[in-house]
């Protein structure tokens, strides 16, 4: 049976979430206080109602508990957002993703028992970061505190050298996980074969470390 998915709150993010989740096929409760905010999501989500998430009871009328996952997208109100999931934990919502709009916000939730905790302002601000550093930053993926993911095309610098030459673990301290060319993924990436032209190197590692590559071969 494919997933079930509710979307509390239609702001900005958490009607981004439910628009696409419902253009990829998928079934949608979107749900938000607003009656207005309700009547305009409703023409692209498969239901769409008024409830205050706060409301253990509205909540449970809902059926909440029998959705596989519910995004909490509740910013401004950090107290409503807060004890909405914490009504959807005690209610045994197998999986929870919240939106937290700092780090406080987020070290509340993930006390409470949030299974898992975005920060869309933030990580866009570090992706857009990236991508001013270098034009060939095409993407960063925050993996944890520490650690991310850079996809990056190759700079001039590195075209014609294989991944040995280059000798991206010893000098740079970071591990290129996948090239991707035309489509294309190869992983393993060969240790020998030259850098081409539009080839994307999939980068893991640290993140000083990969700002330091970051920074050598930015273009
Ligand atoms: P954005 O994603 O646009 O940045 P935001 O972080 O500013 O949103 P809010 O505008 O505070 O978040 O809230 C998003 C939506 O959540 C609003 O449409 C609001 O009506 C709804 N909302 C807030 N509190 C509740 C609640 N207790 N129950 C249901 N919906 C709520």
């Amino acid at each position: 049976m494919r997933k079930q998915f509710a979307v509390i709150g239609m702001g900005r993010f958490g009607s981004a979430v439910a628009k696409t989740l419902s253009q990829l096929g998928f079934e949608v409760l979107a749900i938000d206080q607003d009656e207005e905010t309700v009547q305009d999501v409703s023409a692209y989500v498969t239901h769409a109602v008024q409830a205050d998430s706060t409301d253990e009871e509205a909540m449970r009328a809902l059926g909440i508990r029998n959705f596989d996952v519910v995004v909490v997208a509740i910013g401004e109100d950090i107290q409503a957002s807060i004890l909405t999931t914490l009504i959807l934990k005690e209610m045994g919502v197998a999986t929870t993703i919240v939106k937290a709009v700092n780090d406080l916000h987020g070290k509340v939730l993930k006390k409470i028992g949030a299974d898992k905790i975005v920060y869309p302002e933030r990580d866009m601000g570090q992706r857009v970061a990236h991508h001013m550093i270098s034009s060939n930053i095409i993407d960063y993926i925050e993996l944890s505190a520490d650690y991310s993911i850079v996809e990056m095309r190759a700079s001039k610098e590195m075209l014609g050298k294989s991944l040995r030459e280059l000798d991206v673990r010893a000098k740079y301290g970071c591990n290129v996980i996948a090239i991707k060319h035309n489509e294309q993924m190869i992983i393993p990436p060969s240790a020998e074969a030259p850098l081409k032209q539009e080839d994307i190197l999939v980068i893991v590692g640290k993140n000083s470390s990969l700002q330091n590559f970051e920074v050598t071969f930015a273009e």
